[in-house]
């Protein structure tokens, strides 16, 4: 079984940024900067954001970060969100998710300024990515195109199911796999049978949120496993002890042998969220360049 490993491909990307950012300051005469809005005291999101400064760091983007309290009113975040539109320094951002429950999640995404919209979850790049209009993706299933481009996994006429139908993740993955020429199956939480679905498929991304929940008999021998499912605690990602209980929705353990490829959890498609969230920045600062 071929490891797809998440950590070369993204450190690849990352390098291949780093190149373009030298050439963007040379161009421009300015740092790209992504800027990120973190609401409360969530210690996972705030390791998530920690970890989107230090990306920034080392391919040389400029990272802001705006921090605002749990009772942070919808109205304020709103009003603070607008501001980073405007903000000159700041050619993308994002709003790290989740927010807290009095906050209706899609009147924060829809007052993101699309042409700023780092995580390409705006309704206005969804809807651009559907018409096969790209200009930004959701940075986690543009991870896993990435990661099957890397090691040449061909995905057209592929039957390929996708285990989820999030709006961040399943759907787009979908359209994804669809662009690049995949027979494409959505299942869900609703779907009877999912393994009948699943053991027909040369691909299969799984991204429902349910810890071990696949292993090798739900897929056929020889078909690649995506998990983009991240279980566990792993926040002090230093501690060897709290990383190794990471773990996904599939069942990696059992796979060896039977599939011909899989992304472990950690260490496969986490890592290229986030380089796909610093190749989306630059994305967006070269087009802000284009148009100022
Ligand atoms: P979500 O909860 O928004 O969506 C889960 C989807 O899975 C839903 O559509 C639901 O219908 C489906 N589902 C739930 N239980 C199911 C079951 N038993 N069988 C089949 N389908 C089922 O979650 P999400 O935001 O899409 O994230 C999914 C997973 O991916 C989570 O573990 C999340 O932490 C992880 N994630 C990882 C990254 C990364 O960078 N690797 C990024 C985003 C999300």
């Amino acid at each position: 079984m071929l490891v797809l490993d998440g950590k070369i491909v993204s450190q690849l990307l990352k390098t291949e940024i780093s190149q373009k950012v030298t050439e963007f300051k040379a161009k421009y005469h300015r740092t790209p900067g992504l800027g990120v809005i973190i609401v409360g005291n969530n210690p996972a999101s705030h390791v998530y954001v920690r970890n989107k400064e230090i990306a920034c760091k080392n391919v040389g983007m400029n990272s802001i970060k705006w921090d605002f309290p749990e009772d942070i009113s919808e109205d304020d975040l709103v009003k603070q969100i607008k501001k980073m539109n405007e903000l000159k320094d700041v050619d993308a951002f994002l709003v790290q998710m989740p927010l807290p429950q009095h906050i209706n999640t899609d009147k924060i995404l829809d007052a993101i300024d699309p042409l700023k919209d780092a995580d390409g979850l705006h309704p206005y790049n969804l809807g651009m990515l559907w018409v096969n209009r790209q200009i930004v993706a959701p940075c986690t299933p543009w991870g896993v195109i990435r990661i099957l481009k890397h090691y040449e996994i061909s995905i057209a006429g592929k039957n390929c199911v996708v285990v989820g139908r999030s709006q961040i993740v399943g759907k787009p993955m979908a359209h994804l796999l669809t662009q690049a020429d995949g027979t494409v199956t959505i299942v869900h939480s609703r779907t009877k049978n999912i393994s009948d679905f699943t053991r027909q498929a040369d691909i299969v991304v799984v991204a429902a949120g349910k810890k071990h929940l696949m292993g090798k008999n739900d897929f056929k021998v020889g078909s690649v496993i995506i998990d983009v499912g991240i279980h566990g605690s792993g926040l002090s990602s230093s501690d060897q002890r709290e990383k190794s209980k990471i773990s996904g929705d599939v069942r990696f353990d059992e796979l060896q042998g039977w599939v011909s490829a899989a992304t472990p959890v950690p260490g496969g498609v986490g890592p290229m969220t986030i380089a796909c969230l610093l190749e989306n920045t630059l994305k967006l600062a070269e087009n802000r360049m284009k148009i100022c």
